[in-house]
């Protein structure tokens, strides 16, 4: 990831996430994938205080339950756009299967956002291309292994897996 550091990096994601919804809400045209990310944003109202003010605001201020909401719309967005694109196929067919199991298309997301969080966090620590066969691997699974009923969430900082086999399944 080239030479911004992570603080940067982050500052100009919050400013640029704020000013695509401002856009949004003042009826501005928008790329479908940043259109994407406004749907997110606007599917999350509990978060809907933040969205004017992110980069006024700490990182303190801004996570809520452990969660970074930003990161947690972005990951939505980006599961649409690959629904949307049908790359991978087995995202959107993950998410059905999992829907027919008796989820909401939303906790549907989230199963699917829990494995793709990972996959980002392997990415940018060591550094390697999106492993999608591995991704794909872990999603199937997800629909194989039946959808546990209790809800979940993502958008953590992410940390590296402790042995936390079975939490999501
Ligand atoms: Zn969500």
């Amino acid at each position: 990831m080239n030479d911004l550091d992570h603080d940067q990096l982050k500052s100009l994601t919050r400013q640029r996430t704020r000013l695509v919804w401002q856009t949004a809400q003042l009826g501005g045209s928008l790329s479908d994938e940043d259109a994407r990310l406004v749907q997110a944003m606007r599917e999350h109202s509990e978060y809907a205080d933040l969205w004017d003010h992110l980069d006024e605001l700490s990182d303190e201020q801004i996570e809520r339950d452990g969660t970074n909401p930003v990161a947690h719309v972005t990951i939505h967005a980006t599961i649409e756009a690959q629904i949307a694109d049908g790359e991978p196929k087995e995202t959107g067919e993950t998410v059905e299967a999992l829907m027919r199991q008796g989820l909401s298309r939303h906790e549907a997301i989230h199963r699917v956002g829990i494995v793709l969080t990972e996959e980002i966090f392997h990415i940018l620590k060591d550094k390697r291309p999106f492993d999608k066969a591995g991704f794909v691997r872990q999603i199937k699974q997800l629909a194989e292994s039946g959808a546990p009923r209790t809800a979940t969430h993502f958008g953590k900082a992410p940390r590296p897996r402790r042995r936390a086999k079975g939490k999501f399944r």
